[in-house]
């Protein structure tokens, strides 16, 4: 039994691409080291996956930013608009990536949004009327060209053509499939080159192919495939698929003339029952997503070993992972601190390589049940794991449906709140998180190593705090926050405090270009111990007169950001984290906060991308899960909630079902198409769509701002609109941001002028 991977995680074991491409953005290092830098990373990788046996090796799956954004410039689909800053390609790359701003011109980043239903996030692709796609250059060769110089057979990856039109966006006034006959050609090249640089395997992901197609979409994916496969000459060509099944079109793939067909056996409900019904035919070969390229638990070697044996009785198989390793941290021999007891159940991206190592070994094996190897792992297994709180199980069963609902309807709510709090029209505020400078950093890291006591880090944390809160009120912003300032993520700051969360020292994945989170481990029940946010906060109210937010983390993001256990329902893992935000939302009320705003960034994370199967129940309990936090808050207290980068528009009536007072959301981005469907859907909770793109370091004109906050106006009654960024600050620097924050806040300030007027 051979085995492959889909790709690699790509941030560096200790982030290195991350530093050296800021410090590339710095200009402290020339794009000759940075570039020389990225062949030394891409040739430690292979070497990596070599000592581990992999057989085929996943080339140009290493990207500088991001694969989708690769795949855009490979396609020459550059807007004009970054053509015309007149820099060299590297500068192009990263401009579409984060924006410019420069002499040669200023212009805003693609649009990001989320990877399927990970936390990655890609760079939109967007076609518009002059878009001349055609093969631009060989970059996505490179790497292929690099390994074999030092005698590494590499399959170079790329995006396929089904995927990219599906997740392009067109901005003119052309079709989608004004653009399949250069795509197709534009593929056909790329195929050929490959069988000229003597690829041996080339790997075209789509993992578009596991949403709902309907008849046309289905012709599409095989009109191109019909037409591209036809030049493959020497070179095999592996279709990939991950992220579910694709029961719509797989008989499709079968008569196609691929060579290897990658399917997901971990979230395709259906991929077992689709190849037992209709192996695939023998001139193919089954790249078999058995192992969990997603999560962290160790594999069961009982479950691959027999559903590998069962699926090569009747098709030749290759072990391979269910996704790219991207979505997983390098490795944990990283955490020096964590148990080893606990440790022995994890297994990141090079541990599954040498899991996938040894269950190739034992697939061969007749006496496998018997090896020390198969043995040790189902130990693993027989230890009744880790639920431990039957206070916390206790409370679940005992809740009623009573504790999901708000007393008090919104729209008396929204009149005792108008009165409380006394705001302007359109009122200002921030998602949360301010500018984390390397002060603010230093001082995190000081304490985290013992070099400052803890009084003296609360002492440091309340100097940002207060200069923060100085900042704001000099600005005249008109609903405050602290800053998150003790706060590395907002994910791993809550898991770090909650009773049940594992949490790793290195445990990094990358979420966009740069940036990476070290998602915390559930591993066992969740219960609260104590409050975890409430003396920062009251702290920050102490300071002002004006309403300071309460700042918290929803079940749903915690639980989607975390990896999860695979034993316990997803229900029942949110629920435990919602009566533990329960508590602290009621012991911020207590302590005089009026403005609570409870996060939920991933709401849609674990939606199924099938709408066909929505009837799961996730959105049902997500939602609820959400209400449980504030269901028995005053009616006086105002309930916030944020969400960002992911596809809102299907889901507009879920997400007024979630009965927050307000909320502010992504938008700027996204081009503002999201206000028609509130307006459609007579959406009652009052919005702040964000007035602009914070992942950008570009700041934005009063004018611009003012326009936006116009065309919001249009959909938006006056007094449900709020003025705000698209997310938290907290990755910006402090110059720019002060800068946009003022012209967000004078825009504010003409359009209250010009509607007090009128
Ligand atoms: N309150 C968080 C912040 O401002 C929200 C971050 C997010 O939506 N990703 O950082
Ligand atoms: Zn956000």
């Amino acid at each position: 039994m051979k085995y492959s991977i889909i790709g690699f995680p790509r941030i560096g074991i200790h982030r290195e691409l991350k530093f050296e491409t800021e410090k590339y953005f710095r200009n402290e290092i020339t794009q000759i080291q940075y570039l020389e830098f990225v062949r030394e990373q891409r040739a430690l990788q292979w070497n990596k996956q070599l000592e581990h046996h992999v057989s085929f090796i996943p080339s140009n799956d290493y990207s500088l930013y991001d694969g989708m954004l690769d795949t855009t410039v490979m396609l020459n689909a550059i807007e004009k608009r970054y053509l015309d800053l007149n820099v060299d390609d590297l500068k192009t790359y990263f401009s579409m990536a984060r924006g410019y701003q420069g002499k040669e011109g200023d212009v805003k980043a693609h649009t990001m949004k989320k990877w399927f239903n990970t936390n990655y996030h890609y760079m939109v692709p967007e076609l518009e009327d002059d878009t001349c796609i055609k093969l631009r250059n060989l970059d996505f060769l490179q790497g292929y060209k690099q390994a074999k110089s030092i005698g590494i057979e590499t399959k170079p990856v790329i995006i396929g053509p089904y995927t990219f039109l599906d997740l392009a966006k067109v901005n003119g006034t052309k079709d989608k499939k004004d653009y399949v006959t250069d795509l197709k050609k534009a593929y056909i090249d790329i195929i050929e080159q490959c069988h000229q640089a003597g690829v041996a395997w080339l790997q075209i992901d789509e993992p578009s192919l596991v949403k709902d197609m309907d008849q046309n979409d289905v012709a599409l994916f095989v009109d191109f495939y019909q037409e591209i496969l036809k030049y493959k000459g020497t070179t095999k060509v592996l279709l990939q698929t991950y992220f579910g099944d694709v029961r719509d079109c797989y008989h499709e793939i079968c008569g196609l003339n691929f060579d290897g067909v990658g399917l997901d056996f971990v979230e395709g409900k259906q991929t077992y029952d689709l190849v037992k019904q209709t192996p695939l035919p023998k001139d193919k070969i089954l790249f078999a997503g058995l192992i969990n390229g997603k999560n962290i638990w160790k594999a069961n070697y009982q479950d691959i070993l027999r559903q590998l044996k069962q699926l090569s009785e009747n098709q030749n198989v290759i072990l391979n992972t269910s996704c790219s390793l991207l979505h997983v941290p390098y490795t944990i021999e990283n955490e020096t601190q964590m148990d080893s007891n606990i440790k022995k159940h994890f297994s990141f991206a090079y541990e599954k390589l040498k899991e996938m190592d040894e269950i190739c070994q034992l697939f061969e094996d007749e006496h496998y049940q018997e090896n020390e190897l198969y043995i040790q792992n189902q130990n693993l297994f027989k230890e009744s794991v880790l639920r431990t709180n039957q206070q916390v199980q206790d409370a679940l069963k005992a809740l009623k449906e009573d504790d999901f609902i708000r007393q008090v309807p919104r729209s008396q709510r929204r009149l005792v709140q108008k009165e409380k709090l006394n705001l302007p029209l359109l009122p200002t505020t921030t998602i949360g998180s301010f500018p984390q400078t390397k002060e603010v950093k230093q001082t995190r890291f000081k304490y985290k190593k013992g070099k400052i006591s803890y009084d003296d880090y609360c002492h440091e944390m309340q100097r940002h705090i207060k200069e923060c809160i100085e900042l704001q009120e000099k600005i005249g912003l008109d609903v405050l926050v602290h800053g998150e300032f003790e706060r590395n993520d907002m994910v791993e700051y809550f898991g770090q405090q909650l009773q049940g969360y594992v949490f790793t020292e290195n445990g990094w994945v990358q979420s966009y270009g740069t940036r990476g989170l070290k998602p915390p481990i559930i591993f066992s029940d969740i219960k609260r111990v104590k409050p975890m946010t409430v003396d920062v906060i009251k702290y920050a109210q102490s300071l002002s007169k004006k309403e300071v937010k309460g700042m918290l983390t929803g079940p749903v993001t915690i639980l989607n950001w975390s990896f999860p256990r695979v034993d316990i329902s997803l229900k029942e893992m949110m629920y435990q984290i919602a009566l533990a935000i329960k508590e602290e939302v009621l012991d911020l009320q207590a302590a005089g906060i009026h403005i609570i705003q409870i996060d939920e960034a991933a709401l849609r994370e674990k939606l199924p991308l099938r709408k066909a199967d929505w009837h799961h129940d996730y959105l049902d309990f997500a939602i609820k899960a959400f209400r449980l936090c504030h269901s028995k808050v005053n009616p006086e207290t105002q309930i916030h909630t944020h969400m960002c980068y992911s596809e809102f528009e299907d889901i507009i009536k879920e997400i007024d079902d979630m009965d927050a007072d307000v909320i502010t959301f992504e938008a700027a981005r996204s081009k503002l198409t999201i206000l028609d469907e509130l307006k459609k859907n007579d959406f009652e909770t009052e919005v702040g769509p964000g007035v602009y793109d914070i992942h950008s370091p570009r700041i934005p004109s009063v004018t611009e701002i003012e326009a936006a906050l116009k065309v919001m106006l249009e959909k938006i009654s006056v007094e449900s609109l709020w003025v705000n960024p698209d997310c938290g600050l907290k990755t910006r620097g402090e110059n720019e941001t002060v800068a946009s924050l003022i012209n967000m806040i004078t825009a504010a300030q003409n359009l209250r002028k010009q509607l007090n007027k009128n």
